[in-house]
């Protein structure tokens, strides 16, 4: 898996860092209110798990499922739920947490169904965001790294299924798209 990668943008040590840091403002903003995470699937899981451990104050867990890129690297802007959250969200403080905010679609899609089901506040935490490549105007409360228009992988996010359980983020080398 290694040897198919290209350049290492972010390495633990930074992540862990970051994280720490996003994880003190989360707690000391929602320090006098109940907070609930909803982590979006797939791609979140591996960075809810950090940064649950670095909030510091009682934190509510759910998750939504989305349908993702599939096999490609190219958003379609068709966005599937298909996982919904196990509970009601009203009146709650929601804080969607997306591994990488790209065009825009998919957390433009959830924060209006999300709204339209009453939480007291909604914001939004994303690991990477690409401003670049944004198709529709969101506005994103937390953002970890900001990175160029580049495809990258791992820490959560994959290519044709693979390299989620990279503990970096990084770009692959062109033979492997040549490849599928
Ligand atoms: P958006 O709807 O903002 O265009 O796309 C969000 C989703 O696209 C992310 O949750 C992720 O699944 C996928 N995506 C966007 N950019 C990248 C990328 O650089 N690498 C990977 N692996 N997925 C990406």
């Amino acid at each position: 898996m290694l040897d198919e990668l290209e350049r290492t943008l972010f390495d633990e040590e930074r992540i862990r860092t970051r994280i720490a840091d996003m994880g003190r403002q989360i707690a000391r903003d929602y320090r006098e209110d109940k907070l609930l995470l909803i982590g979006v699937l797939k791609g979140a899981f591996i960075f809810l798990a950090d940064l649950v451990r670095a909030i510091s104050i009682p934190v509510g867990i759910d998750f939504v499922g989305v349908s993702s890129y599939g096999t490609h690297t190219k958003s379609t802007g068709v966005v599937r739920i298909v996982k919904d959250l196990d509970a009601p969200i009203a009146g709650n403080n929601v804080l969607v947490v997306e591994d990488i905010v790209d065009t825009g679609l998919t957390l433009s899609y959830l924060a209006t169904l999300f709204r339209e089901r009453g939480p007291k506040s909604l914001r939004i935490c994303t690991f990477l965001d690409k401003p670049e490549r944004r198709e529709i105007p969101l506005a994103v409360d937390y953002v970890g790294f900001t990175i160029p228009n580049e495809f990258v992988v791992g820490y959560g996010l994959d290519y044709n299924g693979r390299y989620r359980n990279l503990p970096i983020v990084a770009t692959l080398k062109p033979s492997v798209y040549s490849k599928s």
